[in-house]
């Protein structure tokens, strides 16, 4: 049996202080979610029980249902930093970097949003963000620049020699994973799934390490595998004896619904088809 399971077994047979005692802290990891609600629910439904939620942004832009993705995200939680979509769907930034189907979508985006999810957009805020004291991050793209890709091992190294925090999330790429050092080697950090169901992947975490870490994306996953991608980060403990781990998540969802309302909201048929390619 896996530290994972034993964990979740106490978790279901104690309960109040114990399982806080236990586990001070679970924050569900979000990001790009790209106004895919068919992925997002099955996201929250598949989610095991949480603290708190951080969101790493482009929750609209690409999918259908941008109004309602915002309903469900603003329920969840207030840990939001902006993604490029949600500055561009929102007329904070221009869509100059956008290629034309993205543009399509964008301006889509933006007649369908209401005044009020429009507002909301708009005053997101950058990253990085710290929500939990001096050890953690939270960026849409890198902790140098919210806009940029980090996609090498090469990318990461500026980032994650310069910041001041040692365990950082980022999306932007739609790729799960991330990378990591102890300050001598590097790694690639990549799950290795399988089965076609719901599966998760656990990483713990060396309190000697820096992390770049990115659940991949709910709504557009890039990396070849379709399923919805989500991640979950628990401590337990502080300083040099602190427990910390990650578990990465993917679930399938009903596709196939996702696809067809952007077909039938007129949106370019690239951005259907590409869902079930994972890319
Ligand atoms: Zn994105």
């Amino acid at each position: 049996m896996r530290a994972g399971q034993i964990l979740k077994q106490s978790i279901k047979s104690k309960k109040g202080l114990f399982v806080r005692t236990l586990l001070p802290m679970r924050v569900l990891i979000l990001s790009d979610i790209h106004a895919n609600l068919e992925a997002l629910d099955a996201v929250l439904a598949a989610a095991p029980a949480h603290d708190a939620v951080w969101n790493l942004g482009d929750v609209v832009g690409y999918g259908a249902n941008p109004n309602e993705a915002i309903d469900r995200v603003r329920e969840l939680g207030h840990v939001f930093v902006r993604g490029n979509h949600d500055k561009a769907c929102s007329g904070v930034d221009s869509m100059d970097g956008f290629n034309p189907i993205a543009g399509r979508a964008a301006r889509w985006t933006r007649v369908v949003l209401s005044a009020e999810h429009t507002d909301w957009l708009r005053h997101m805020p950058a990253g990085p963000i710290m929500p939990d004291g001096p050890d953690v991050s939270c960026v849409h793209g890198s902790l140098l620049d919210e806009d940029e890709y980090v996609l090498t091992v090469r990318d990461a190294w500026a980032p994650l020699t310069k910041a001041r925090t040692r365990i950082n999330f980022f999306g932007h790429t739609h790729l799960q994973g991330g990378f990591a050092t102890n300050g001598e080697e590097w790694f690639r950090i990549t799950p290795q799934y399988h089965s076609r169901g719901p599966v998760e992947f656990e990483l713990p975490l060396r309190n000697n390490g820096r992390y770049l870490i990115n659940p991949g994306s709910v709504g557009q996953p890039r990396d070849g595998d379709w399923r919805a991608a989500f991640a979950l980060y628990e401590t337990e403990g502080s300083g040099d004896d602190a427990l910390r781990r990650i578990i990465f998540y993917r679930v399938p969802y009903d596709v196939k619904h996702a696809q067809q309302r952007i077909v039938a909201a007129g949106l370019p048929d690239r951005l259907a088809s590409r869902l079930k390619e994972g890319r």
